[in-house]
């Protein structure tokens, strides 16, 4: 991988990659056609690193479908797919060197996920050292890892350019994630509370809402579905993500993350 990333950079081709761990989607795809637009190449890495999971999250479960992601990378006209496995990315066995961000990884989904984002951020530094990018495309579905991945990239100077894409949902709001193929049909509809929560906040914020009568009325939406139950709801700056209290447009995202029966969906939206 590095030495075709090496040739393609010596013949004067721009590197875009996305990371992934398969089970690809449009949100996905997406960020495929974002890195096509910045660079002459596209690498896609799919990958299901089992360091960012917990003991008992669903790493073991989680969906796994090369052949149909394959063919979806074709048809996205990706370069190079760089499926690596366990011991090419571990090849020590256990990770004794980890990557760390201490301060935008703290709290929301650093807090529920111990060790997630250490995990998260030693394999994209791995995959950033391994794919040699110019550019790398990040999905603002997962709203937290890019402000980490951000940090972590102008910390330790890796020089690309770290692109965020727009979250891409399904035709009724729901944010399109691998996660959601484990919704039973009840489940799918419940959460549908995460959009629409969202929006309330979208609509209440800027036309006066404080932050805690638009939290409770979030709360109550989300409360009314029978499956679901939330595990934060956070209104932070978009960068820190730090609490903020105050709506200054632009300034404001508003993160959560809501089970609905047993799967752990997250979504967010900056107002
Ligand atoms: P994953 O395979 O879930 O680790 O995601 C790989 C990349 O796709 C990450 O940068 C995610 O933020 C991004 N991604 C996942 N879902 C979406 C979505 N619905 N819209 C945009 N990007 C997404």
């Amino acid at each position: 991988m590095q030495a075709w990333s090496r040739a393609a950079r010596a013949a004067g081709k721009r590197v875009g990659f996305v990371p992934t761990m398969g089970c690809l989607h449009d949100g996905h795809l997406s960020l495929m056609r974002e890195a096509k637009r910045r660079a002459d190449v596209c690498v896609v890495s799919i990958y299901v690193n089992p360091t960012q999971f917990g003991p008992k999250e669903d790493f073991s479960k989680y969906p796994r479908d090369f052949e149909r992601d394959r063919k979806l990378c074709e048809s996205a006209g990706v370069d190079v797919i760089f499926a690596p496995t366990d011991a090419e990315i571990y090849p020590a066995g256990a990770a004794t060197t980890w990557v760390e961000e201490t301060a935008v990884a703290e709290r929301w989904e650093g807090a529920s996920r111990p060790g997630h984002f250490r995990g998260v951020c030693t394999v994209v530094a791995k995959l950033f050292n391994i794919v040699l990018p110019d550019v790398a495309c990040f999905g603002q579905k997962d709203a937290q890892q890019c402000a980490v991945l951000k940090r972590m990239v102008r910390d330790l100077s890796f020089p690309l350019e770290f692109v965020v894409c727009p979250t891409v949902r399904e035709p009724d709001g729901l944010a399109m994630s691998s996660r959601n193929v484990y919704l039973s049909p009840a489940e799918r509809q419940d959460a549908l509370a995460l959009k629409q929560s969202l929006d309330f906040a979208a609509r209440d914020l800027p036309a006066g809402r404080t932050v805690d009568e638009v939290s409770a009325a979030m709360v109550r939406l989300i409360g009314s579905k029978p499956s679901a139950r939330i595990d934060y709801i956070a209104f932070v700056d978009p960068e820190t993500l730090l609490p903020v209290k105050r709506y200054e447009p632009g300034r404001m995202l508003v993160m959560m993350a809501v089970f609905v029966g047993k799967t752990r969906l997250i979504d967010n939206m900056v107002l």
